[in-house]
């Protein structure tokens, strides 16, 4: 193949790759996948974009505890990591190490270029303190962006009702953010549908979940929600801040 032929080639595929994932077919496929198990979303997630295509973002919170399951179910060979912030709590690895002897799994691991002690040298101690959006970006948002870089679509516990900024997520959408499609599964799921899948499976969770924690992050940044508190009000209690910059969708 001569070279114009192989620029040629070259702008062929970036079209039908840019075809192949246009917004507005993702949106059919959403309306059509919308009443769909979340196990059958995955299916066409792990068929359509491909098994080596594909990861499954885990924070070892409980809605993704749940899609552990369910990928393993659908294909065992689908890559799964999560965000190691070296900020986690012991339960958090405690249960990351149950999944991985149930499902004999191993996940990947995914970190910040600097350490938490580096950090604090380059950037001041307890940086969560005093600028928690730059500390998710360094912690979180930079290497989850260059770990998305090697796929063509990621996975996400993402569900409606857990606040406004995620009232509009649709169960398969174009990720703007980091330009790969993004499978939310169990958007249309409610709390206790989760809940019951995870207790009919006997599915290990984080015991947190059990002492008023809805949802868990770093522990420096979570703490437990108070009755008829929202359920993500203990994340960065005192600062307007309500998501890490990893689902930053508008809100609509
Ligand atoms: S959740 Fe808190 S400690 Fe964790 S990366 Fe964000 S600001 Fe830093």
């Amino acid at each position: 193949m001569n070279k114009s032929s192989t620029s040629q080639a070259v702008l062929h595929d970036r079209s039908d790759k840019e075809t192949k994932w246009e917004p507005e077919r993702l949106k059919r496929v959403a309306d059509e996948l919308k009443n769909q198990h979340p196990i059958e979303i995955i299916r066409w997630g792990v068929e359509q974009i491909g098994v080596s295509s594909i990861t499954l973002a885990c924070s070892f919170g409980y809605e993704d505890v749940a899609l552990v399951d369910m990928v393993m179910k659908v294909n065992p060979e689908v890559d799964i990591f999560y965000l190691d912030t070296e900020l986690l709590f012991e339960e958090t690895y405690q249960v990351r190490d149950q999944l991985s002897e149930r499902y004999q799994k191993d996940f990947i691991r995914v970190s910040s270029v600097l350490t938490v002690e580096e950090q604090a040298s380059e950037y001041g101690p307890e940086l969560w303190k005093r600028d928690p959006n730059l500390c998710c970006r360094l912690r979180k948002v930079e290497p989850l962006k260059k770990n998305l870089q090697g796929y063509q679509g990621w996975i996400t516990g993402i569900r409606r009702e857990q606040s406004i900024t995620r009232a509009h997520a649709e169960v398969v959408e174009w990720d703007d953010s980091f330009g790969l499609v993004k499978l939310n599964p169990l958007a249309f799921w409610k709390t206790d549908q989760v809940w019951s899948y995870i207790r009919e499976h006997g599915i290990p969770y984080n015991p947190l979940h059990d002492q008023n924690y809805p949802s868990i992050g770093c522990f420096p940044c979570t703490r437990p929600v108070k009755p008829g508190e929202d359920p993500r009000a203990g994340r960065w209690a005192g600062f307007t801040k309500t998501e890490c910059g990893l689902h930053n969708s508008p809100v609509k």
